[in-house]
């Protein structure tokens, strides 16, 4: 596995790659590498004839008080992990060397970047859009695969891609858990033990939604004071962010369940922002 840090030299190589016909597979990431990471990897490794891993901390994904300077890293444990899941290039760009100083090229897609993770985060989803357009023009994958963990940021991601006609085919890789049902994060590093305990209950508050569904409830008024009534009893700790019923492919918010609906919330818990989303489908 080679390590670039160069992002012309990754360009270079992936072009000579895509006219010799060879099938890149990018999964785009920010290290500290997870089980929910390794499966993207394995996904795209088993379709492709070249696996590229990136590493980045992106700076334009995060606002002014958020945790760019404290996100946890590990490159030498992420290199392992990437070299034994088989990635072929591990991109680690080299500091200010994805962005020009007076950078001022921006790919937004309002539609979907709106609600859920945009309230809190208004300017989330454009440092999103924009590094990911740059890394799909770098790579030019035939394959690039994302978490279902990011539902809003999937729905974007294929969005641009096929608005912009890029030549990738986006891939969903399932959300990945822990045994007691917290959604795999690198955050999840910056829970507390009594954290960490209660943030098992927030799916737990979903599955309790998800069973007054199945006994039949599709007001999503209702279902939404079942789970709030569950967190509260179960997870004092949590403080919502959001707890939305949206509309799978355009995130528009459902009020009633009459096909199919994604649970999508997000709970502050300590330091750490916890995201998870469930299906609610007929
Ligand atoms: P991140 O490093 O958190 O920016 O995530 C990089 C990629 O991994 C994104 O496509 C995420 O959606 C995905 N991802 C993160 N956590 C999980 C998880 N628990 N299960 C599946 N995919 C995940």
């Amino acid at each position: 596995m080679q390590i670039i840090t160069s992002p012309a030299e990754l360009q270079k190589i992936c072009l000579q790659w895509r006219c010799e016909g060879v099938k890149v597979g990018l999964v785009p990431t920010m290290g500290y590498f997870h089980e929910g990471h390794k499966n993207l990897m394995k996904i795209a490794r088993e379709k492709s004839d070249k696996l590229i891993v990136s590493l980045f901390v992106n700076p334009t994904q995060f606002g002014a008080n958020e945790d760019l300077d404290a996100y946890p890293s590990d490159h030498e444990g992420d290199a392992n992990d990437a070299r034994a899941l088989g990635a072929d290039i591990l991109f680690i760009p080299k500091k200010g060397s994805m962005y020009a100083e007076d950078h001022a090229t921006w790919v937004e897609v309002p539609q979907l970047a709106k609600g859920l993770c945009s309230v809190t985060r208004p300017t989330h989803f454009r440092g999103v859009s924009t590094v990911v357009t740059k890394l799909l023009i770098l790579t030019l994958p035939e394959y690039a695969v994302f978490g279902e963990k990011d539902w809003q940021q999937l729905a974007i991601i294929r969005r641009l891609t096929r608005d912009l006609n890029l030549p990738t085919t986006i891939i969903n890789g399932p959300l990945i858990r822990e045994e007691d049902g917290l959604a795999m994060s690198s955050r999840n590093a910056y829970l507390t033990q009594e954290e960490r305990a209660q943030a098992k209950h927030l799916n737990a508050g979903i599955q309790a939604g998800a069973e007054a569904f199945k006994q039949g409830e599709r007001d999503v008024e209702k279902l939404k004071a079942v789970i709030r009534s569950y967190w509260k009893e179960h997870l004092p700790l949590g403080k919502e962010d959001y707890l939305e019923f949206i509309d799978p492919d355009s995130i528009e918010p459902v009020t009633t369940i009459t096909d199919k609906a994604r649970c999508a919330v997000a709970v502050y818990v300590g330091k750490a922002r916890l995201l998870d989303n469930w299906p609610f489908y007929l």
